[in-house]
């Protein structure tokens, strides 16, 4: 299907940010075409109980918020492509994004294509993800009051995560490959000097143990310098071995830094390139929360809508958006 209009704003991606800039925008009658994704909803479809998300103060499941924010969107006349973007060009406007052979064009765009946790890449892992496998200890810690878990990793996550955990479970064991750290040295001893924690280095999860019922009950960890195998009682695994920006459809057109996140101007979620807005995951390697990046969806929404006007000449009526 080719898209014959040329849009005002075309939303990639379908995460908290998108959602939330397609309802911000949507609601301006900007008419947003929100490219969702084909596994549309982010992180939070992947998350079972969400307690932090505000608003819900006995809690919400993941796919369910996802489902309630898209919902909100397509009321105010977003609409959605539950597909991958294969392509972008943003080297002239009206800007061009490909989902295989279509096209769609926009005056601006919202890059909202989040970021994914790193996996082990085990087959137990990915059986267990949500049943005591889990990579985000701010979400889902206080699940594992007075229990002994595991969190994997060498860097500064896997040390904040650790010393996190300690408010809830009775012990943390940190298990890393190397006996050398990524982390800063001052989360490195804050870790360190934490009774509840001990540290098993060298060491790599083999397996994440599993009960018939399907919860975790434990992990299998091998010595990488003896090879010696054991197995861990535990009811929570924290994998905390970093996150990847979905951005390699766009780096080779917007400023990122070393890791691939995309770079916005200070105090904005305006990119290097005018009329293209990042936000969420894919800008933030620092709080990576639902509600910021719903805060950051927000912001690119009325940024893209001032930055519209202004084009248009009609500057004051974007009442909502900020004044450059
Ligand atoms: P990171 O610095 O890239 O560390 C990832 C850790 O996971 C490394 O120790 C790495 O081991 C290990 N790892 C990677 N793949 C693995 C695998 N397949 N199996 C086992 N271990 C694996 O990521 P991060 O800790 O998420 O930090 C990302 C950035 O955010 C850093 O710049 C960090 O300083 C920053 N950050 C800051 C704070 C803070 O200041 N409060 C908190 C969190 C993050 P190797 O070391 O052997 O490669």
């Amino acid at each position: 299907m080719n898209d014959n209009e040329v849009r005002e704003l075309i939303i990639i991606g379908g995460g908290p940010a998108g959602y939330t800039a397609a309802l911000y925008s949507a609601r301006a009658n900007l008419r947003p075409l929100v490219i969702e994704g084909f596994q549309w909803g982010g992180q939070l479809m992947i998350t079972s109980d969400v307690e932090n998300y505000p608003g819900f103060a006995d809690g919400i499941i993941g796919p369910q918020l996802m489902g309630e924010f898209r919902r909100q969107a397509e009321r105010f006349g977003a609409e959605f492509v539950a597909d991958d973007v294969t392509r972008v060009d943003f080297s002239e406007r009206p800007f061009r994004v490909y989902v295989g052979d279509d096209e769609y064009r926009a005056e601006s765009v919202v890059v909202a294509t989040g970021a994914t946790a790193r996996q082990l890449g085990l087959d137990s892992e990915r059986a267990l993800h949500g049943r005591g496998v889990t990579y985000c200890a701010v979400c889902d810690a206080a699940f594992y009051r007075d229990k002994e878990v595991v969190v994997v990793g060498g860097g500064d996550s896997a040390m904040e995560e650790a010393v996190f955990l300690t408010k809830f479970a009775s012990k943390v064991t940190v298990v890393h490959r190397r006996d050398e750290f990524r982390a800063s040295q001052i989360m490195l001893d804050r870790a360190r000097q934490n009774g509840k924690i001990e540290f098993l280095t060298p060491f790599v999860v083999e397996e994440a143990l599993g009960s018939d019922e399907g919860k975790l009950t434990g992990v299998r960890l091998r010595d990488v310098e003896t090879d010696e195998v054991r197995d861990l009682p535990v009811d929570g695994l924290f994998v905390a071995i970093g996150h990847d920006p979905t951005t390699a459809l766009f780096v080779d057109q917007l400023d990122h830094d070393g890791d691939g996140y995309l770079v916005t101007q200070p105090g904005s979620t305006a990119t290097n390139v005018e009329g293209v807005f990042a936000a969420g995951d894919v800008v933030d390697h620092v709080y990576r929360q639902a509600v910021t990046a719903a805060g950051m969806g927000c912001m690119a929404a009325l940024d893209a809508e001032r930055w519209l006007a202004v084009r248009e000449g009609h500057a004051a009526t974007a009442l909502a958006a900020p004044r450059s």
